[in-house]
């Protein structure tokens, strides 16, 4: 089957959250399953830069008016998945985020770059593709490429069927309406049963109406975005199409995140031997200037720094847990007051508290790895890598019991728990199970349990690739 994964986002070309991991793993896991995939990309200056032996394979106009673009070909890194660049300078080849400028804002243009990136992901699933190869399926995720499906539907010819996965529901990529002209949509798509949104064109809610299928990343998310309280406004639409909406769980790529090899570690380890873990444990306390001591509890987060990520109840009750004598590793960035009060709790607790505030890969393996219980309270979690990355490394997670976080860790209390859960999204809830969680690391043995639990978890990408290709199969 021909397949066309088409990402606003992908590792390790270019990355500010879970869609890259996927993005970087999901194809190479269906192109394990003997499919032809191919990813597109906006041809952002680090895709550029990083992507080697990149060939024009086509240059043409995506809109009327619009200057000439080129496609790139390339494969990507150690996967070898091909890869189809749009390459648009005037659109991508910018300094700072891909959607953000570097102050923050959006860049004022999204909707003409990801308008773009959604016609061409269209074209190369129809007869009029600008290449030699047309996909079957296109697969798009998360508003970036939610038009395409639009753009599909309104092709005469015959054309890919079209899968919209939702990584976060929260994301709409909702414009002005006055971007239909520009992006080339007939005024009568701006209806309630098309790309409009309360007086918006959204892209996600376009994705959801066109698309063939709907899949969010996790069971139990699948169900939540069809609630009032979870559906950020979709969830009418959602329920609508409740028999075409399924909930996939991302895997994690075990190539990239394996203990037993990852290059950012110096002390590696496995289930056999988790021994050089007190190692990691120590050079993440050296490197990050807390008080190196082997048997304190260290916590660990490595997360975009958001309301949705629940780090706002976390800072309510850390003074108790330092004072009671843990240990706290944070890397993340994001909003401007939990970054100040992160690092104001830093500045409180020397030797105790380590804030970094940026993007660092490397050090979220490191303490992924060096730390000893991983915390993610989020309010709402489509399905959360981090949880299962903690899993792999023996660093147990406390997570809320919301969408995958709910779908993949199971609670200490039962035999086969592999972390600590909680429900109510409050303080009160969060610190009695990070308690819970010293306490059980306090217990050797019982702790072990829940470690060894995790590591042995299946969190990687077959089932789900094979689910994906069920999917694509029914719709073909
Ligand atoms: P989300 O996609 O909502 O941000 P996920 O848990 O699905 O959350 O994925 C987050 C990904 O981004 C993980 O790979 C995580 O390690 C990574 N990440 C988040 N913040 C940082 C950071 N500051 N430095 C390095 N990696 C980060």
């Amino acid at each position: 089957m021909k397949i066309l994964f088409v990402t606003s986002e992908v590792h390790p070309l270019i990355k500010t959250g879970g869609l890259a991991d996927v993005s970087g793993s999901l194809p190479a896991a269906l192109q394990a399953l003997g499919q032809d995939v191919r990813l597109l990309i906006p041809g952002y200056i680090q895709v550029l830069d990083k992507l080697e032996s990149k060939r024009t394979v086509a240059s043409f106009s995506v809109f009327p008016g619009q200057p000439e673009v080129k496609l790139l070909s390339a494969k990507m890194p150690e996967t070898e998945v091909p890869v189809y660049i749009l390459d648009a300078p005037q659109y991508f080849c910018r300094v700072a985020g891909p959607y953000q400028y570097e102050l923050g804002g959006d860049w004022p243009d999204n909707a003409m770059r990801f308008g773009m990136l959604s016609k061409v992901a269209a074209l190369l699933g129809s007869k009029a593709s600008p290449v030699n190869w047309r996909a079957d399926i296109v697969h798009c995720n998360d508003w970036q490429s939610g038009l395409a499906p639009a753009y599909l539907h309104m092709t005469e010819s015959a054309h890919a069927k079209s899968v919209m996965t939702v990584h976060n529901i929260a994301f709409q990529g909702n414009f002005d309406r006055d971007w239909l002209a520009p992006l080339d949509l007939p005024p009568s798509c701006f209806d309630m049963h098309g790309v409009e949104f309360h007086g918006y064109l959204s892209f996600l809610k376009a994705g959801l109406h066109y698309a063939d299928r709907i899949v969010t990343v996790s069971p139990t998310y699948a169900h939540e975005i069809q609630t009032t309280e979870m559906g950020y406004g979709l969830q009418g639409l959602l329920t609508v199409r409740n028999g075409d909406v399924s909930g996939i769980l991302n895997g994690i790529d075990e190539s990239e995140w394996d203990p037993a090899t990852d290059i950012h570690l110096t002390a590696r380890y496995g289930l056999g031997d988790l021994a050089p873990k007190a190692e990691g444990k120590r050079a993440l306390q050296q490197r990050l200037g807390l008080e190196v001591k082997e048997r304190v509890p260290l916590l660990g987060v490595v997360s975009r720094l958001t309301y949705q990520k629940g780090l706002d109840m976390l800072l309510e009750c850390l003074p108790k847990l330092l004072d009671g004598g843990a240990q706290l590793a944070v890397l993340g960035s994001g909003e401007a007051d939990l970054e100040k009060r992160f690092e104001q709790l830093a500045l409180r607790y020397p030797g105790r508290v380590s804030v970094t505030v940026r993007f660092d890969e490397g050090l979220s393996h490191q303490i992924m790895a060096g730390t000893d219980i991983f915390l993610m309270p989020s309010r709402f979690e489509p399905c959360g890598l981090n949880q299962m990355y903690g899993m792999r490394y023996g660093t147990p997670p406390v997570v809320r019991r919301t969408g995958g976080l709910a779908d993949s860790v199971s609670d200490a209390s039962l035999p086969d728990g592999t972390g600590f859960v909680f429900d109510e999204p409050t303080p009160a809830a969060l610190y009695r199970t990070i308690v819970a969680s010293i306490d059980c690391y306090r217990d050797i043995p019982a702790f072990r349990r829940v470690q060894s639990n995790g590591m042995k978890r299946d969190v990687g990408w077959r089932v789900s690739a094979q689910k994906y290709l069920e999917l694509y199969r029914k719709i073909e």
